[in-house]
């Protein structure tokens, strides 16, 4: 909280001071990026004083975030990240991979990745008193933050497309959130929600548009490296540096680009600190029908231009998407690349996942669609270790999931009946 200095544009680089604005630059609308003071942060810590906390959540890294410690820190609801990473081998094989794991973001308190970012935001909310937290949301920003402020008894509205899947906005009403299902696409919600905001004087999460988002989303990256070190002891000895040839490569999939924006700044932290020497390797995958920010990325320029998007996978299906300057650098500052899959290899990777435990939504699976598909166009080597990650279970659209498996048959009560369908 002290190492706290400011906000950076991300487009013209602008400085400002906390209390100097809220959301974007209002010079060109830019979305910011926190400041920190990584030279006090650097006098005060080493990498073991985090390594070494016996918090089990994203607060074990406090002292690298712009919040303090949150009054409502004891409630079970706070406790988000810190989700586990697996190997999996039968996957790898099927892939002729060396190295495989997967990073499961649906243990999260909501059930989706969102709520590493509504947990910094309602604490920041909380920090500067408002009273109500609003989002537009195509329904997981909006679970995590209904979610988060039920918790600690915080106001929120969620302003979501009337489309969005009915287990999502059965957490929102549950949660006790006030719901508005708007007639229009995610990208009507976000520009409402930003003027409703305006208007009423409510506290906007937006995804992107509140600095806040990015800096929740980071802490996946911080325990990557924790993970990274502690899983690769033996590989590296003492290199505690993340540093490996060939380096990690992570997929990320991506709607808005706050996620993957996220886990560039959170590695760009690190470097900082030099906690790190060099960035993993990060690639995003989006679907076929949401593809602007791949669009842009192969067309070398930072000019977003919208889509008209059309997707199974909704939590990704955005026109415009709001964090798509920062998403296209993280993955050329990292020597990555943007890949999109059909709708079609998203269901086949809900099916594969499944097959080895794991249940993703279509988003969730996107990632791991990518990787099948980078694997064939030579985008990755047999020998580069690569993690996927799952951000979001698949309770969280059930329809979409029966599309992508057989249904199951229906007998009458016999053996017989039993016998004829084995
Ligand atoms: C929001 C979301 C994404 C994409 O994140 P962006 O920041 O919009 O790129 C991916 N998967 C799931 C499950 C999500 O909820
Ligand atoms: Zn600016």
């Amino acid at each position: 909280m002290k190492s706290f200095l400011g906000y950076k544009c991300s487009l013209c680089g602008t400085e400002y001071l906390q209390g100097q604005v809220t959301y974007t630059c209002p010079q060109d609308g830019g979305n910011l990026d926190v400041v920190l003071d990584f030279e006090s942060i650097k006098k005060k810590f080493q990498p073991e004083d985090i390594t070494s906390r016996t918090e089990n959540s994203l607060w074990r890294y406090l002292p690298l975030l712009p919040v303090g410690e949150p009054a409502g820190h004891s409630t079970p609801l706070h406790v988000a990240g810190w989700t586990p990473v697996f190997a999996l081998p039968r996957l790898a094989e099927k892939l002729n991979l060396k190295h495989l794991w997967l990073k499961d973001e649906s243990r999260n308190p909501t059930a989706s990745f969102k709520d590493r970012a509504s947990a910094i935001v309602v604490t920041r909310a909380q920090e500067i008193k408002s009273e109500i937290v609003v989002t537009a949301s195509t329904g997981n920003a909006g679970a995590a933050l209904a979610g988060m402020a039920a918790a600690v008894n915080q106001k929120a509205i969620i302003f979501a497309p009337k489309s969005a899947p009915q287990a999502k906005v059965a957490q929102l009403l549950v949660f006790g959130a006030k719901v508005i299902l708007i007639d229009g696409s995610y990208d009507d919600a976000f520009d409402l929600t930003a003027k409703a905001a305006n208007e009423f004087g409510w506290y906007c999460r937006n995804t992107g548009y509140n600095p806040f988002t990015l800096e929740g989303k980071k802490t996946a990256a911080f325990e990557i490296w924790e993970w990274w070190i502690e899983a690769h002891r033996d590989w590296h000895q003492q290199d505690k540096t993340l540093d490996a040839h060939p380096p990690l490569t992570i997929f990320v999939s991506v709607g808005d680009g706050n996620i993957i924006s996220g886990i560039h700044k959170g590695f760009k932290d690190l470097l900082a600190l030099g906690w790190i020497q060099n960035m993993p390797r990060i690639i995003g995958v989006q679907a076929e029908g949401s593809s602007a920010i791949t669009n842009a990325f192969h067309a070398h320029t930072e000019t977003i231009t919208p889509v008209s998007a059309t997707t199974i996978a909704d939590s990704i299906s955005v026109d415009l998407p709001r964090d798509g300057v920062r998403a296209i650098r993280a993955t050329k500052e990292t020597n990555g690349t943007y890949i999109t899959v059909t709708d079609e290899e998203i269901l086949g990777a809900i099916a594969e996942l499944g097959r080895v435990g794991v249940f993703a939504e279509p988003a969730g699976a996107t990632a791991y669609a990518g990787l099948v598909k980078s694997t064939s166009m030579g985008v990755v080597r047999s020998d580069d270790p690569i993690l996927v990650l799952n951000t979001g279970s698949g309770l969280k659209d059930v329809r979409a999931a029966m599309q992508a498996v057989q249904s199951a048959p229906i007998i009458e009560p016999t053996l017989e009946a039993v016998k004829k369908i084995l």
